[in-house]
């Protein structure tokens, strides 16, 4: 049986409709089928492969450490210098009061352990989420999903979870004293690319510090660089009280991050004793391939070049079907007119060797979250591939709709 068949009748499915495509193999800022065609990546793995695929040194990295060890312990005991390395590494990179990390598998896992710390912390019971906001799909995450369709099978889910507009100062009169934290994008990834207003973030810090609320940014899909510094907060000036991470942070392996003061992390570890358990949360392996992926970034200066390259996307995707491409850095959406329309303009472009994407809460706009590596020839071929596309869509869309013209 071939592996496609073997994939549907095996492999558990997230949707009827999955892509198919089968992957031979990955390079730089292409991706490789079976039938050795070559697809230009334009969304990383929804936000992974920042470096590009196959880092020599991250690979290199890898090895190195399998070469010295795999998994010896659960996390938190053992001294391993890998996740000692990165620890280091990645608390040198932020501001003081995010001097402690608790390593994890992914992204959901991370948002469950900020939101128990944050319980923990405080001794509150409620937690504010932003509406069309993602921060995973585990129970906990999942409750801060504020789509019904996404949730409502899996009820009851976690008490005491509301929601405030994203951007909306008035809206921040939600928060009180029963406030164990707020959770919040600085990009709203899932919404489309929705960059927060400074104010809105600036009067949220204000709000959670008068009232003894934690505040949690999300940074797991646009962290390491993606929006041109390697936390989008940076830009904003607004610092959390807990961070999170994931995705690029891995280099390509499964990683989930929280960040906070070493003060609120202790009392993860005691009243109760193991507030948090994870086996493979820092695995050796990933740890040492995630240093890598910290050193590629900082060594070759990857964020310098991105202002260049983003204003490149922006002067080159001008269509009439193009209403407008919102988002910051190298995390820009495209909107189009309909879900339909980018559904016939996401295939497209896969037919032309690009890969690309629509989002969870705007199914009518185009992803754009290439590798931070990607060229400027690239970037023009990539935007002459979707011009292409959304050309044609527009050209079949109006003769299968006659009323269109
Ligand atoms: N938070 C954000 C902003 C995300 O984009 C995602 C994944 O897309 C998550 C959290 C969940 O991460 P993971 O899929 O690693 O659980």
């Amino acid at each position: 049986m071939i592996n496609r068949q073997l994939f549907l009748m095996h492999q558990a499915q997230t949707t009827e409709f999955p892509v198919m495509l089968e992957i031979s193999h990955a390079h730089g800022n292409y991706l490789f089928d079976v039938q050795g065609k070559k697809y230009l990546d334009l969304i990383s793995g929804i936000s992974v492969s920042h470096i590009g695929h196959g880092n020599v040194q991250v690979k290199d990295a890898i090895i190195e450490q399998l070469n010295k060890h795999q998994h010896v312990m659960i996390y938190g005991e053992f001294v391993q210098s890998a996740q000692v390395n990165l620890a280091q590494a990645l608390t040198q990179l932020l501001p003081s009061n995010l001097d402690s990390v608790y390593l994890l598998n992914s992204g959901a896992e991370a948002t469950d352990v900020a939101l128990k710390l944050a319980k923990r912390v405080t001794q509150r019971p409620n937690i504010i989420a932003c509406k069309n906001a993602y921060h995973g799909s585990t129970h906990a995450a999942l409750s801060l999903n504020s789509d019904a369709y996404y949730k409502d099978a899996f009820r009851p889910l976690l008490p005491g979870v509301s929601f405030i507009e994203f951007n909306n100062i008035a809206s921040l009169e939600a928060i009180n004293e029963q406030t164990a934290c707020v959770v919040c994008e600085v990009i709203q990834s899932e919404a489309g690319y929705v960059w927060a207003n400074p104010n809105f973030l600036k009067a949220l810090r204000a709000r959670c510090t008068k009232l003894g609320v934690l505040l949690i940014f999300d940074e797991i899909q646009s962290g390491m660089g993606k929006t041109g510094t390697l936390f989008a907060f940076e830009q904003i000036g607004v610092v959390p009280d807990i961070l999170l991470l994931g995705k690029a942070l891995g280099a390509g392996m499964p990683i989930g991050a929280v960040l906070a003061s070493k003060e609120h992390m202790m009392m993860l570890a005691n009243n109760p004793i193991l507030g948090h358990i994870t086996t493979f949360g820092g695995h050796p392996v990933v740890a040492a391939a995630a240093k890598a992926g910290l050193d590629v970034l900082v060594q070759n200066n990857l964020l310098a070049g991105i202002p260049a390259k983003e204003q490149l996307f922006i002067s080159l995707l001008v269509h009439p079907e193009i209403k407008q491409v919102s988002g910051k850095g190298l995390m820009l959406a495209v909107e189009l007119s309909s879900f339909d329309f980018t559904l016939a303009t996401v295939k497209a472009c896969q037919a032309k060797g690009l890969i690309t994407d629509w989002f969870l809460f705007a199914n009518n706009r185009l992803r754009i979250a290439p590798p931070l590596t990607i060229t400027l020839p690239e970037i023009e071929e990539a935007c002459a591939i979707m011009l292409e596309a959304i050309t044609e869509t527009q050209a079949s869309m109006a003769s299968n709709n006659p009323l269109s013209s």
